[in-house]
Formats: C-alpha cells, structure tokens, sequence
C-alpha cells in the first residue's frame, strides 16, 4: 500500500491545503504514513511569505534528498508557494526532486504522483479556470477532531507591496455559499464543533448577487451543531459596518477578531498600499469594542519596513498603547522576490530591526500578561479541544482548550467533556495560557 507523508510549513491556507492533498490523495488509494521514515511518498507544503521560511524548506529539502540516496523508491514532492515561484527551477537545483505542484494543482495531485512514480520529473504550476481550482475544495474528509478549517476563498486582489501572495495563489475565487454549508454540515457529523472560515481576506467574501460575508456568518452560524464559528483573516479597510454588527447579533461567533495592522505609521501603511490610515484602523477598533464589549484584538506587524524611521517605529508602538492588542504576530521585515516593497529604498538594517523588534515584542508580552490578569475571577465559555499535553503535577487530569477570545485555558476534568463548551473560572493567568476550574459542573451540550 502507497504511504504518504506531508510537511506543512506557514499559514492556516496551507495546513488546510495539506488537509486537502490528504483527502484527494486518499480517494486514489494512498495512506498516511505513521511517519516520514516508512512514507514512499514525501510532500513538502511550502510557504515563501517570508525569507526564514523559505530557507526551511530548501534546508528540509536537502536533508531528505541525503535520504533518498538509500531509499531510491521515494517521491518527493513539493507544494505550495515556493512550488508555484520556483517551478521547474526547483527541479534543476535538487535533482533528488520528481515533483513540483502549485497552489491551485491541488485537486490533481493522485494524477501527478503516478506520473512521477512512472519515471517523469513534473512541473505543474501557473492557474486553472475558475470550475478547476473549485473541484479541489471537493472532498470534504479529514481527520477526527474538534475545531477546523474550512476555507471560503482563496487569493487576493489587495496587491500589499510587501506581499507574494497575489502573485502566487491568484485572485481571489470565492466558494460557493452551499457548498461551504454543505461542508460545515458534514463536518458537524463527523463530530467537529469549532469552524474558522478561513481565506486571505474573508471579510472581501463575496459570492452570486451580492451574498457578503457577514451573510455567509449567518448561515454558517445557523447549521445545527455549529459550537462556535472564528474566521481568518480580515483586511482592516473591508471591515463593513454589518460585519462589526455580527458580532454583537451572532451569538456563537466567537468574540475575537484577528485583525493584521502592520504599522501605526501613515507613512509606512501608504508605502504598503494597505489603504487605510492609523486613524482609520483606530475608529473600527472602538467601533468593535461598543458593539461587542471585552472582544479579543490580535494583530501582525512587520517591523523596519524600507524607509521605517525612528518616528514611525514610535507610532507603531502608540498603536499598540492604544489598542492594547491581545496579541501579536510581529516579525522583521524580509524582502520577497517580485514584490513591489522588494525595490524599495530604505531598508531597515537587521540589527536595527532586531532591536526595535525586541521592543515591540517585550512591551506586547507585558500587555497580554496585564490583560490576561484581568480576566482572573471571571468565568469563561471553553470549548474542550483535549488532554494538555504538559499538565504540571498539580493539575494531573489537566483538559485544554479555547476560550470565546481564542486564548488558551487549562484547567482540571474528565475526558468526556472533549467536545463540550463548559463554563471555566479563570484563576490563574500568563502570557500564553489561563488557567482555572470548571464552575459549579455545569456543561453544554
Ligand atoms: S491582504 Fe495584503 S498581506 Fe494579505 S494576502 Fe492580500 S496582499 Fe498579502
């Protein structure tokens, strides 16, 4: 029997595309691998956003061509972003390399394999007609669990200077509103109770004769079985007033919203082409907090963006003296190939960047640890994902799971309650999890 193992680097597009090669490459007959080492098919599912994660995969890469030399048998793929920027490239600098497949060749995979299998070294990248690049979202299957992805759309039209993106996965193609429910439905009967909608811009979700976003959070919400409902990720300058109302009206959206900056500078967000000012993005933070009071923000920010002064390193720590984010997924700035950004005069130099990084970073930890203090003695909606896997001994029989904002929550329990929305005193808190006990027994179905 054919054995598949698959290595997934970067976002959560491309740990739903692995889902998806999984399932596509199950319905021909392979199996996965209990590990690496007895898979004869080997896929690495890349992500070039930035240039660490780049050098990942050319450094997996080469280790697993050593290994080929004594396990001559195996394919080895690769997928993904760097799969669609390199194509055949990729073949001539590893010769231990059979295949390369792009972004949208997903649905395709089974098809490529065997032509590998069959002696050919394969290059298939570049886009598909709309109905194509649909069929790949077809097989729904994927392993037991409790929360999800499901993707909505795929692409981007928002061209950020910084951002390979548009370039590599296309323009953005939105599924259709049924299939999504029909999806979610199947999901739901397969036990899963937490769904985030997944794209690189959700809140642009379009579908038919105008069927928006917030429209498609209404149906989603609505399916029976539907726990919680998240979604990932949002563009600032598409946040409609009635996706701010969803959030106040849909009682199991869940009360937190990822909602990437990237800068407090005008300056640098013009030079991004984000299409929004600090002013902007600050009106529909506190328009978020009057209608759904206590939400959880989190953001990204690039820092030493090319021309970053000083000054506007300042700003962007303002913004997050004012905002107070729950979180953050900050990172220097890395020039990608083919970006507009890449040609831009003024990069920051990267002890530079380190620096103001490390500031950034040490003031954020300080306010998720203050705000996480907060929530001490409150009591919290947790969806039990599982056992904590590091339970310290004092709370041996440790559950895990999320709260409503998405922060992390350990706390004392049966494993029975896996699956359930409990209600949880906080009663400790640190900068990555809370931890607490389950209040007066009282548990959801
Ligand atoms: S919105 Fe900007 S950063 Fe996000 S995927 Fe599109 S181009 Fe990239």
């Amino acid at each position: 029997m054919r054995k598949f193992h698959i290595h997934t680097f970067g976002c959560q597009m491309n740990e739903r595309d692995s889902e998806r090669i999984a399932a596509w490459l199950s319905r021909a007959g392979h199996v996965p691998a209990a590990d690496e080492a007895r898979a004869d098919l080997i896929i690495i599912n890349t992500c070039s956003i930035r240039k660490k994660a780049e050098d990942k995969v050319y450094s997996l890469l080469g280790r697993l061509e050593k290994d080929k030399r004594s396990r001559p048998d195996m394919i080895l793929a690769v997928a993904g972003c760097v799969a669609e920027q390199e194509g055949e490239n990729l073949l001539r600098r590893f010769p231990g390399l059979n295949l390369v497949f792009g972004t949208h060749q997903v649905g395709r995979v089974a098809a490529l394999v065997e032509k590998a299998r069959a002696g050919e070294r394969v290059s298939l990248v570049g886009s598909l007609p709309d109905a194509d690049r649909l069929e790949g979202y077809r097989p729904f299957h994927r392993a037991p669990g409790v929360s999800t992805f499901v993707t909505i759309m795929e692409g981007c039209d928002n061209w950020c200077s910084y951002c390979v993106v548009p370039a590599l996965r296309g323009r953005e193609l939105c599924r259709p509103p049924e299939e999504i429910a029909n999806e979610i439905k199947s999901l739901v009967e397969t036990g899963y109770r937490e769904f985030t909608l997944i794209g690189q811009n959700v809140n642009s979700y379009r579908c038919g004769n105008g069927f928006s976003f917030p429209g498609l959070l209404r149906l989603a919400a609505g399916i029976s079985g539907v726990g919680r409902l998240r979604f990932a990720t949002s563009h600032p300058k598409d946040l409609s007033p009635d996706l701010i109302r969803a959030f106040a009206e849909i009682p199991n959206l869940a009360r937190h919203i990822h909602l990437p900056a990237q800068s407090g500078s005008n300056r640098v967000l013009a030079a991004m082409n984000r299409r929004y000012t600090r002013e902007d993005y600050l009106e529909k933070v506190e328009r978020l907090r009057t209608a759904c009071p206590g939400i959880a923000i989190t953001t990204d920010i690039i820092i030493g963006f090319p021309g970053e002064e000083e000054s506007d390193f300042r700003q962007t720590l303002d913004l997050l003296e004012e905002v107070r984010f729950d979180g953050s997924f900050s990172f220097v700035y890395s020039p990608r190939p083919g970006t507009r950004a890449a040609d831009l005069a003024g990069p920051v130099e990267g002890g530079e960047g380190r620096r103001r990084l490390k500031i950034f970073q040490d003031r954020q930890d300080e306010i998720t640890l203050e705000l996480n203090q907060a929530l001490v003695g409150r009591v919290h909606e947790v969806l039990i994902e599982g056992i904590n896997p590091r339970p310290q001994t004092r709370q041996a029989a440790s559950l895990t799971g999320r709260d409503s904002g998405n922060k992390i929550v350990h706390f004392p329990g049966s494993p029975d309650l896996i699956r359930k929305i409990t209600p949880v005193r906080i009663t400790e808190a640190a900068i990555h999890s809370l931890r607490g006990t389950i209040e007066n027994n009282l548990v959801s179905s």
